[in-house]
């Protein structure tokens, strides 16, 4: 490792080493899409709740029906009407039947149902021309899920399906790892709002957009409060009046080496958040650390809007992974098939765009380098879905060779 330097493995290491998922909160069914769950769910009923039917036609009793056939229908009288949540007869008797719908509770004394196209569907008699067998066409009570049930485990990400379950078994809440919010803002003097006219000097602040962005598309919430100018009181006044909305805080610029460095300024008074070089390019400089009585987490990103996003990446979504009670490792990288050639420093781990594409009758995968490694070109990141990575011992590496990629497209569900 370079003199002073961190690796990005440590750096993640020490990222991680005093985060635990959030303390769990009861939230509405639809506000769970894509969190993980805090409980372990037991069924607290069986479903289907009672025997229905599983077709629209006749409840019947097996011993009236049995010898029914095309050529010798048995025609019996209809003492009433079943629908599904329509009170109907709850019973017949021997030589009755009733008609039934799909979902409707089967009568007492009912041992099968016979479906409309075995019948002439009549209204107060019918004609049945086949038999059923015993118990045919009913959805027994418990026969999907019995009472009692251990339905969903602690950890599980819950979807649709697991929702539409917890639905299913008359839960309006669940307990869940909530989102983290994630207080963003941006350093610099120069930084507008998008919208806002520009000085000769000044240029927009891609950066809050880019992160907040980052952070909800990875499920947590994002609180954006936007540009701070490089002043450290006006910073860290800021920081002390918003830190109750925030459970992480990401900030960007101001952690070089430059006169107006403030973020690293203000927080080194704190004492405890810790700065230094990772070696990675781009993204050398960061910070981390606790703020505030609740040691909310904050991650100083570097100001060029490529090394926040990177570092957004490879460090602030495996927090908040975590937060959310997620394992932090998204998934492996992916390996592809370098097309093109590219160069990187010695010493450091090199995170470089690309543009990943997967043949579509093969298993082949390739991925072409994109614009250069300078960490302001915010054009090259927009057109690339991928990062490649160059490890630290590699200076370059030929058209053919095999690397690693991170893929930049997954949904928040990955
Ligand atoms: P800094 O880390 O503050 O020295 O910033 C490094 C570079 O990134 C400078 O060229 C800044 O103008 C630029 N930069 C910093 N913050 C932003 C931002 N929010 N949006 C776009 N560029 C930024
Ligand atoms: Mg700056």
């Amino acid at each position: 490792m370079p003199d002073g330097l961190v690796s990005v493995d440590d750096f993640l290491a020490r990222v991680l080493a005093d985060l635990r998922p959030a303390e769990p909160v009861a939230v509405p069914l639809l506000d769970a899409l894509g969190l993980v769950c805090a409980e372990d769910v037991r069924a607290p009923l069986s479903l289907p709740r009672f025997d229905n039917s599983a077709m629209d036609g006749y409840a019947v009793r097996l011993d009236d029906v049995r010898a029914a056939s095309g050529d010798d229908p048995v025609v019996l009288p209809v003492v009433g009407q079943i629908g599904a949540g329509q009170a109907g007869p709850s019973s017949i008797a021997p030589g009755q039947v009733a008609k039934i719908m799909t979902g409707a509770p089967v009568p007492d004394g009912a041992d099968a149902v016979v479906p409309y196209e075995w019948t002439d569907r009549g209204t107060d008699s019918v004609r049945i021309s086949q038999a059923p067998s015993e118990r045919q066409h009913i959805r027994p009570a418990g026969g999907d899920v019995t009472e009692g049930d251990h339905l969903i485990s602690a950890g599980t990400r819950l979807g649709p399906r697991h929702l539409g379950l917890l639905a299913s078994i008359g839960r309006a809440e669940v307990s869940v790892h909530p989102r983290p919010r994630v207080l963003i803002l941006s350093t610099g003097s120069e930084l507008r709002d998008p919208g806002e006219p520009l000085g000769a000097d000044s240029i927009y602040d891609g950066n809050s957009y880019l992160l907040a962005a980052s952070a909800r598309r990875f499920g947590a919430t994002d609180v954006r409060i936007g540009i701070v100018p490089d002043d450290e009181d006006a910073f860290l006044a800021l920081l002390h009046d918003r830190l109750d909305e925030a459970d992480v805080v990401v900030t960007s610029g101001g952690v070089s080496q430059g006169d107006f460095d403030i973020v690293k300024a203000a927080l080194r008074t704190l004492g405890t958040v810790w700065f230094g070089g990772v070696a990675m390019q781009p993204g050398k400089p960061q910070g981390f650390g606790v703020v505030g009585e609740r040691r909310v987490p904050i991650f100083t990103l570097p100001g060029n809007p490529v090394s926040s996003y990177i570092s957004f990446e490879l460090f602030v979504r495996p927090a908040l992974r975590t937060l959310m009670g997620l394992s932090p490792a998204v998934e492996p990288t992916t390996t592809a098939t370098l097309d093109g050639s590219v160069s990187s420093l010695s010493g450091k781990r090199q995170f470089l765009r690309g543009r990943f594409a997967r043949d579509a009758d093969g298993p082949t995968v390739t991925v072409r380098p994109i614009g250069g490694t300078g960490s302001h070109l915010v054009g090259d990141l927009a057109a690339s879905n991928a990062l490649i990575v160059v490890p630290e011992e590699l200076t370059s590496l030929e058209p053919g060779a095999q690397v690693q990629v991170v893929l930049l497209d997954r949904g928040t569900h990955e």
